[in-house]
């Protein structure tokens, strides 16, 4: 008896994936030692496929636009395609089954189909969220690309963009001070979905990361801000951490020192916070003698350990704003080197 079991040899589905409420798209690394994930808008995502390569916010790992789908996103589709597959096959199973005899040895055939259907239940799990979705979405920052307008979001610190892997360091500073004011959200949104003691050290987490990230960004900006005006000279490794170092070279370039745009006691508790950022990120927060000498701040003795607060969180980054934003304007009232007038 003919039995007409129609399967095709491939079967090619297409999985539609769609954008968060916001537009956004999930990326995921495919490096393997990185594997980060981000946002990316959906239109300008379409616009980048289009001219073939994505770079990753983090790593700087660059590949085909194909290669960016999330674990999640991967995990759907499979479970999507063996549910078409299934369905196909318990079509073709149904309709087999009528035109065949009853003494057709049918049992090794439908069994083996079963353990597949068996397959399926056990897929397209979600993995386990470590942190709330409400919670993460707020530590989300975004970002648009100073160059090439591409709009992306990460959580915690980006340092290319997806779209034309440049090194965006006016972004990467704007979106570190952003971060830095929503922490008070961040913290009640953790209070509302954690129990009392998670939220109390993702909080601590939070805190002290915007001391340590917030000193990394100026530094990073402020070389970035010092090459546009000497990019001949070398300059010491780590110099932009120290405040008094930093402004004795910024002078020497500018003519201008950060006492111009802040205030003595501005420039002592920027300093204070800058020492705080040394002794967390080098003593795990533990204070010695050398942190009392240098800080001037009397609130600790050695032995203590630091502990970083909403308020001064805010007050380090209006600071860093303040000290940026005076920085970039002495800068800007500088003809750039090799213009007509030199
Ligand atoms: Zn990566
Ligand atoms: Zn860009």
């Amino acid at each position: 008896m003919p039995v007409n079991f129609d399967i095709p040899d491939r079967l090619e589905i297409s999985v539609p994936v769609e954008g968060d409420d916001d537009g956004y798209l999930d990326k995921e690394c495919p490096n393997e030692n990185c594997l980060s994930q981000f946002k990316i808008l959906k239109d300008d995502w379409d616009r980048i496929e289009q001219s073939g390569q994505v770079v990753c916010p983090f790593c700087r790992h660059e590949a085909p636009p194909g290669s960016w789908w999330t674990t999640e996103q991967i995990e759907h589709a499979k479970a999507m395609a063996l549910e078409q597959a299934k369905h196909l096959i318990s079509t073709q199973l149904n309709r087999m089954f009528k035109d065949i005899a009853s003494d057709f040895n049918r049992s090794q055939r439908s069994n083996s189909f079963f353990k597949m259907t068996m397959d399926v239940r056990e897929t397209g799990r979600p993995p386990p969220v470590m942190i709330p979705a409400a919670a993460a979405e707020t530590m989300r920052t975004r970002i648009t690309c100073g160059k090439c307008g591409c709009r992306y979001a990460v959580i915690g610190t980006a340092y290319f963009c997806p779209g034309c892997g440049e090194r965006d360091v006016e972004a990467a500073f704007s979106a570190k001070i952003a971060k830095i004011r929503t922490i008070p959200e961040t913290i009640e949104a953790l209070r509302a979905v954690l129990d009392k003691d998670q939220a109390a050290d993702l909080a601590n987490t939070l805190l002290e990361d915007a001391i340590k990230g917030g000193v990394t960004q100026f530094e990073t900006m402020a070389k970035y801000l010092y090459s546009q005006i000497n990019n001949s000279g070398r300059i010491r490794q780590n110099l932009f951490q120290n405040l008094t170092d930093g402004s004795l070279e910024w002078e020497k370039v500018t003519g201008v020192p950060y006492t111009v745009y802040l205030d003595q006691q501005e420039i002592d508790r920027l300093n204070v916070y800058f020492q705080r950022r040394h002794v967390l990120g080098h003593n795990d927060g533990h204070v010695d003698e050398k942190y009392v000498v240098k800080s001037g701040d009397q609130s600790y003795q050695p032995e203590q350990r630091i502990v970083v607060k909403v308020d001064a969180v805010l007050e380090f980054a209006a600071l860093l704003t303040k000290l940026v934003s005076g920085m970039r304007g002495s800068v800007s009232s500088m003809a750039p080197p090799g213009t007509e007038g030199h």
